[in-house]
């Protein structure tokens, strides 16, 4: 969703004589990472120049020279992240992943619903075909499908409006403080007949809300009406041990915060989460979201 341009190639030159991310010296060992193979084929390293097929071209021959054969594939994934689509939410790289370690499935909003028959099956396949033991919700904040259910803008696509109804409805009918503020302080008034059409900043103490609790409602949703919910209690599927956590990604800060929503099969012990928790977040966990 965030939309960066192409710099300019003359724009580049300037650029590199003054930025630590171009014309790094080519390695002159056997180095195999990642950014030293960048800089030996002048693919750049800035994600907002990366933007060419010669570019994805490059990038591939560096991926095929640098990550060995042996590391793809051969272990099962243990976390499967549930996100959304927009390209500042990059588990791999939020996490320092290795190449091939998660399963992501993104989409605007990081919307779980059991009637999606494509979070559906991914999930399921998550949790049955490979070796997941942690899916989790991963929102974030400035999330630009919050924005949308929050601004309501006309000339938002038809079919985003279809699919961000559930972060409508979670916005003009949550109970939470910062949402109602929001809420309230947008309404038609005397001086501003139309209201507030301007998007709130992503500081926004109901913006930040409503990104929390719109994945708090999609762990809400996994928790009662998914694969999960179903297979914890057969006999033929007890040994499932997968979790589901909900966090939220700050790029200002780029850390991670839990909101301390996950669950696991009955009777079992969820394991610790070490991420901070959000503490504003929790005290609302157990509200009806629909
Ligand atoms: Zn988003």
């Amino acid at each position: 969703m965030l939309r960066l341009r192409c710099i300019p190639l003359l724009m580049l030159v300037v650029l590199a004589s003054a930025s630590p991310f171009h014309l790094i010296p080519a390695p002159s060992t056997f180095d195999l990472g990642m950014s030293s193979n960048q800089a030996t084929f002048g693919v750049p390293l800035n994600y907002s120049e990366f933007c060419t097929l010669k570019h994805l071209h490059d990038g591939n021959r560096i991926f095929r020279d640098s990550v060995p054969e042996k590391t793809m594939g051969d272990k099962e994934p243990t976390f499967m992240f549930f996100g959304c689509t927009d390209n500042r939410l990059s588990p791999s790289a939020i996490f320092n992943a290795p190449a091939s370690s998660i399963i992501t499935h993104n989409n605007i909003g990081n919307l779980y619903s059991s009637k999606d028959p494509s979070a559906s099956a991914a999930v399921a396949y998550a949790a049955e075909s490979s070796q997941v033991q942690h899916i989790i919700v991963l929102g974030h904040y400035g999330c630009k499908g919050a924005e949308a259910a929050i601004t309501m803008a006309q000339n938002t696509n038809k079919n985003v409006r279809t699919w961000i109804r559930p972060i409508s409805k979670l916005y003009s009918t949550s109970r939470r403080a910062e949402i109602v503020h929001l809420r309230d302080s947008r309404k038609p008034h005397r001086e501003l007949p139309n209201g507030l059409k301007d998007a709130p900043p992503a500081s926004n103490a109901g913006f930040r809300a409503l990104v929390e609790e719109n994945v708090k409602r999609s762990v809400s949703e996994l928790r009662d009406y998914s694969f999960l919910s179903k297979a914890y209690s057969k006999p033929s599927t007890n040994n499932l041990d997968v979790f589901v956590h909900g966090f939220v990604y700050d790029e200002t800060t780029r850390e991670v915060v839990d909101l301390r929503v996950s669950f696991g099969p009955p009777g079992k012990q969820i394991p610790r989460v070490p991420f901070e928790t959000l503490v504003a977040a929790q005290k609302y966990h157990h509200d009806s979201y629909y």
